[in-house]
């Protein structure tokens, strides 16, 4: 937006002059858009879950007060969206963490295999329900990056998380470290690989957005906050890495993360 101010009234007739200023407002105002969503957005989620925990009370004490059987479901109904709303917060505050440290770059030298290691052996369990058979492959001998370590080991957590949720039943996820040489630098590469359904070319370039689901009800059923690939994108970014995401319907998806290795 331009601003245009005609100074000869303020100067007088013999400063005939017109002052422009410029003003990206679409900036500002995109900002404050996203903002607004982002609350909007946080409030839903949080709400969805409360509505029922209270409903459910509600019951609790009224209806389902003198039956053990309905009891017991209602229970564990209220665990289970409790327990959304905990890993809702827990991911707000992954995020604003990541967000704050943004602009300072790590510089301690992490072993990327003993953390895949130790994000696929916390991932063992949820595995093993899903009847899902993990594979880590190092085609390389990987190089120590300079890193935060929990962060790495988030990245990692989260792909393999979603590769397991959404790769389907009893097929297996490889994640493979390797190293290459980008216009960048020497990297270190990390593919999750899955065989799932994969992803339709047109909801690509917007899953790394908060809260942005391809089935938003299968999601929630997986116990998804829709923040995980949004993480994700921030601590790649911190780490000055690349983030890629490859996929094809019927085949299955790989997300690809890069971090350089100086
Ligand atoms: P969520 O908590 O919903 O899993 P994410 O930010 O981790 O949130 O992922 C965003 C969306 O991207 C998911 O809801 C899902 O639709 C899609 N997605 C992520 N990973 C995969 C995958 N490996 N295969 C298919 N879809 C995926």
């Amino acid at each position: 937006q331009v601003h245009m101010v005609t100074v000869s009234p303020i100067l007088g007739q013999k400063h005939r002059a017109v002052l422009c200023v410029f003003e990206d407002v679409t900036g500002h105002e995109q900002v404050e858009q996203m903002r607004r969503d982002f609350v909007a957005n946080v409030s839903h989620e949080l709400r969805t879950p409360l509505t029922a925990l209270l409903g459910f009370i509600e019951t609790l004490r009224g209806a389902a007060r003198d039956d053990a059987a309905a009891r017991d479901r209602f229970l564990n109904i209220m665990e289970r969206e409790a327990g959304r709303m905990n890993r809702l917060v827990r991911d707000l505050l992954h995020l604003s963490r990541v967000e704050a440290e943004e602009r300072i770059r790590p510089t301690d030298p992490v072993d990327p295999v003993a953390v895949v290691q130790s994000a696929l052996s916390s991932l063992k369990p949820l595995a093993e329900a899903h009847g899902v058979m993990l594979d880590l492959k190092t085609d390389s001998a990987p190089r120590s990056v300079p890193a935060d370590g929990d962060q790495l080991m988030q990245v990692i957590t989260n792909l393999t998380e979603n590769a397991i949720k959404y790769g389907g039943a009893d097929r297996p996820v490889t994640v493979r470290l390797s190293r290459e040489v980008l216009a960048k630098g020497p990297m270190l590469r990390i593919d999750v690989v899955d065989r799932g359904e994969g992803i339709a070319a047109e909801h690509l370039p917007r899953l790394t957005e908060r809260f942005y689901r391809v089935d938003a009800h299968r999601s929630r059923e997986k116990g998804g906050t829709g923040l995980g690939l949004a993480i994700v994108k921030h601590i790649v970014h911190r780490h000055r890495g690349t983030f890629r995401i490859d996929s094809r319907i019927g085949e299955g998806s790989t997300f690809t993360v890069y971090f350089p290795e100086l």
